[in-house]
């Protein structure tokens, strides 16, 4: 998939969370890193592609992204499987008690959920696209769903006419059909 496709996912996952489980509070500024965390989440996975956007948007990114690359083992290998989850989710919330001293308002364990949330988004999109993903790593046996023949090639029509509207249209529906949830939960749930 494509990193804007994952973005939008990203965040529409996000969105789904924290209407079947909403925390009961949170800053302002929790629920902005939050967001910001889980579209980092939302695309990270990929920094084991060269021409990832983040590697294109750093000055030597293409000399990185190589070299990111081959640690990796290679696109959808270690970063698309739950053992990448697991060494993403502690070097990130590694990073957040880290940080928490200088953003002492912030809820580190929500932001960190975002990020997961985020992370996981990315892994199940990228199942529905013909390649799958070796969730299981170190078994190498790429998954996906549905039947492979049904599946989205990547940046393809399917994906940029059909798959990202259909997100975006979830999206729009799901704003309308909750607008008293999203507007309770600013209300009540953001001090
Ligand atoms: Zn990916």
């Amino acid at each position: 998939m494509t990193g804007r496709t994952h973005d939008l996912a990203a965040v529409t996952a996000l969105g789904i969370v924290v209407w079947v489980d909403p925390p009961q509070t949170l800053t302002l500024g929790t629920a902005l890193i939050a967001i910001l965390a889980n579209q980092i989440g939302g695309i990270l996975p990929d920094i084991d592609q060269p021409t990832a956007p983040l590697w294109k948007n750093l000055p030597v990114g293409k000399y990185i992204g190589k070299s990111v690359d081959t640690l990796m083992g290679g696109h959808r290998f270690i970063s698309h499987s739950l053992v990448g989850v697991a060494i993403f989710g502690s070097l990130a919330l590694a990073l957040l008690n880290f940080l928490h001293p200088i953003m002492p308002h912030t809820n580190i364990y929500l932001v960190w959920w975002a990020f997961i949330v985020g992370l996981l988004s990315h892994l199940i999109l990228d199942s529905l696209t013909k390649e799958g993903v070796p969730w299981l790593l170190p078994l190498k046996t790429k998954f996906g769903f549905p039947n492979k023949s049904f599946r989205i090639t990547t940046g393809k029509a399917v994906e940029t006419l059909v798959f990202f509207p259909l997100i975006l249209l979830f999206d729009i529906w799901f704003c309308i059909s909750h607008y008293q949830f999203i507007l309770n939960f600013i209300h009540q749930r953001i001090t």
